[in-house]
């Protein structure tokens, strides 16, 4: 699954602004490589918590190949994740910085890093594939921390695809959590991106909390 997602050519205009950011780079990463290619999900195949993010960032996900890595979304989260013992290290600066994730895993609902952060409708839909193909094979999952409204459509719209039956209207803020049926619980929490965590709409406290719910669902047996 890994190959086929990194050889993805399906989003033209993605794939285009993938490798025009890794061709031009920007100054500080002037002497890196840039991955340049789609980027896959992360993390352990038992997990029993999968967390979905919106898609890879130019200059992180898109530089370093690994899925909120390299960049200050991906410092905000992985310190996150480390606190609550998912992570083996709050760093993830490289696929090599030995980053393990116990019991977690790392997705996004667009796997190429899309222009001002914003992939189309269309590019969601045909990216859904793999987080489909990802849930399926995370069969132990029983949490899911969706990162943002995009994150969470993305989800929802999977599940109903695969004919799971699921309530209308799921409302998604900061902190709301959702019965997802047969054990899985959807808990939200806003992205972890700089515009909301400069800004204090998400500070590690409030991200800690959504956390600690899924991880508290978790271990509930429920
Ligand atoms: S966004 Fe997804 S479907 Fe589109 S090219 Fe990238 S990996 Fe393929």
């Amino acid at each position: 699954m890994r190959g086929d997602v990194v050889a993805c050519e399906r989003c033209p205009r993605l794939r285009r602004w993938c490798r025009e950011v890794a061709a031009t780079r920007v100054k500080r990463f002037q002497d890196q490589e840039y991955w340049g290619r789609p980027v896959p999900g992360f993390g352990d195949p038992r997990a029993r918590l999968l967390v979905v993010g919106l898609a890879p960032a130019a200059h992180g996900g898109n530089r370093t190949g690994r899925v909120f890595t390299g960049d200050r979304s991906g410092d905000f989260l992985f310190a996150a994740l480390h606190r609550a013992g998912f992570a083996s290290q709050s760093e993830s600066v490289a696929r090599d910085d030995g980053l393990k994730l116990r019991d977690c895993y790392v997705a996004a609902a667009a796997r190429c890093a899309p222009p001002a952060n914003k992939p189309l409708p269309a590019e969601l839909a045909r990216c859904r594939e793999y987080l489909s193909r990802e849930w399926a094979l995370l069969t132990r999952v029983r949490a899911v921390l969706v990162l943002g409204r995009i994150g969470m459509d993305g989800c929802l719209a999977m599940l109903r695809e695969t004919g799971r039956p699921l309530p209308r209207g799921l409302a998604f803020a900061h902190g709301a959590a959702h019965d997802l049926g047969g054990g899985v619980r959807l808990f939200c929490s806003y992205h972890v991106s700089q515009q909301n965590t400069f800004t204090g709409r998400l500070t590690p406290a409030r991200f800690d909390a959504v956390l600690a719910q899924a991880k508290e669902h978790i271990g509930s047996g429920h």
